[in-house]
């Protein structure tokens, strides 16, 4: 390969070629600290790469670095995400700045013509999934040369490099994808036995804020943040920001109410659309805390937030999962309740039927659970259902007027 090529530019290629064809001018620096005569050669070098067409240089949100100019097609599964799939669209965001040519699939199918692609990633969220997620590698890996297979449904450890980890996201990727999304913060201080993120994550840290993943054209930002509020200097840093940009914030993860004291509770307030506020309350024993944390949020003119409320979670019994969730009722506050394994659990029909009343909005504040079953067991329900969904085709398909009558209301 030496196309009149220098020993230094042979070596900057065989690097990129060992980070899959990109890389920062601080890791080529860094890798070639012992061979590299000095910074004048080494910027030198890679300009005339660039002029050769070798290499382009590329900007992304805050990180500059290089790419190696090698043109491919990439498939990029999305096998089962019910939002935009955040390490996909970075990977679409990398491959692009390499000139690759990106598609993207939804759901669990083969693309049709798949042998064309040199490259694809599958992510998979739901490890119920992880089974058929697997049998599509296979069948893609009988054509193509380097397929991957990643995503919290079948591994925990595995991340994406911190070059591809850096980028901007390409939203374009969802064409109805009208917000940014992103972590600010990995990890979690604490280690509730049902959740993957201290596994998956390990202890908190700050690792970006939201000028490395916020598109100026959205009003709308959604944090993927486990427990921001474990690092308040971060905290005010990431609401002053939002503030500052007059987005509206959505941390969908939940934040962590026993962690809430007044100087988060004004920023909150601060930040339109207060509405999108989410904690959580999964153990009982939290209760002070959580009073507590209702009673700052009303103080500063927060009255109503949602509570996600995990139910049948390990060590929880059915009495305190309904506790939690009327406790909630009580003091204003909406549930969005969420079963631990929802098919062994529902078959306790009284999970099933605190699921469908915590969750209905329009049920849940004007009757209580043990109206909802009595309706739901005698039938009330059905008859209310039916009659809703009569009207509603009434509604879309109403009868013929003929003179003036309505044809069936015409004696026959
Ligand atoms: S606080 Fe939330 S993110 Fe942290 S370990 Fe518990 S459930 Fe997981």
């Amino acid at each position: 390969m030496s196309r009149g090529l220098s020993r230094q530019q042979i070596a900057f290629l065989d690097i990129l070629d060992e980070k899959h064809g990109m890389s920062t001018t601080t890791t080529l620096k860094t890798m070639l600290k012992n061979t590299m005569k000095n910074k004048q050669s080494f910027y030198r070098s890679l300009q005339s790469l660039e002029k050769r067409g070798e290499i382009r240089f590329y900007r992304s949100g805050r990180v500059g670095g290089l790419v190696c100019k090698k043109h491919g097609n990439v498939l990029l599964v999305d096998f089962d995400s019910m939002i935009p799939n955040l390490a996909l669209m970075k990977l679409s965001a990398w491959h692009n700045a390499k000139g690759d040519n990106v598609l993207l699939q939804r759901g669990p199918k083969i693309a049709d013509g798949f042998e064309k692609y040199d490259i694809a990633y599958i992510s998979c969220v739901f490890s119920t999934n992880a089974r058929a997620a697997r049998r599509l590698a296979k069948i893609l890996s009988t054509s193509i040369e380097e397929v991957h297979l990643g995503g919290s449904g079948v591994d925990l450890k595995t991340t994406l490099p911190d070059e591809i980890e850096r980028m901007m996201p390409d939203y374009d990727l969802y064409p109805e994808c009208d917000y940014s999304m992103g972590h600010t913060t990995r990890g979690c201080i604490r280690k509730c036995p049902f959740c993957i993120v201290p596994t998956k994550e390990g202890s908190i840290r700050a690792v970006a804020d939201i000028y490395q993943f916020w598109d100026r054209r959205h009003k709308k930002i959604v944090f993927l943040d486990n427990n921001i509020f474990a690092l308040p200097e971060h905290f005010k840093l990431i609401a002053n920001q939002v503030i500052k940009e007059g987005l509206h914030a959505d941390w969908n993860q939940g934040l962590d109410i026993r962690l809430l004291d007044d100087e988060k509770a004004a920023l909150l307030k601060k930040i339109r659309k207060s509405e999108y506020l989410k904690f959580a309350w999964d153990d009982v024993k939290s209760e002070a805390s959580v009073r507590r944390g209702i009673e700052i949020l009303k103080a500063h003119g927060i009255k109503k937030s949602t509570f996600y409320v995990l139910i049948g979670g390990p060590g929880s019994t059915f009495e305190d999962c309904l506790y939690r969730v009327n406790t909630l009722r009580e003091l204003g506050q909406a549930c969005y309740v969420m079963p631990y394994n929802k098919e062994e659990l529902f078959q306790d029909r009284r999970y099933f039927y605190l699921f469908r009343w915590a969750n209905t909005r329009q049920l849940f504040f004007i009757c209580t659970y043990e109206e909802f079953v009595n309706n739901w067991e005698s039938g009330e329900r059905n008859k209310m259902a039916a009659e809703r969904r009569k009207r509603i085709e009434t509604e879309k398909h109403p009868p013929p007027v003929i003179h003036g009558y309505e044809f069936n209301s015409i004696e026959i």
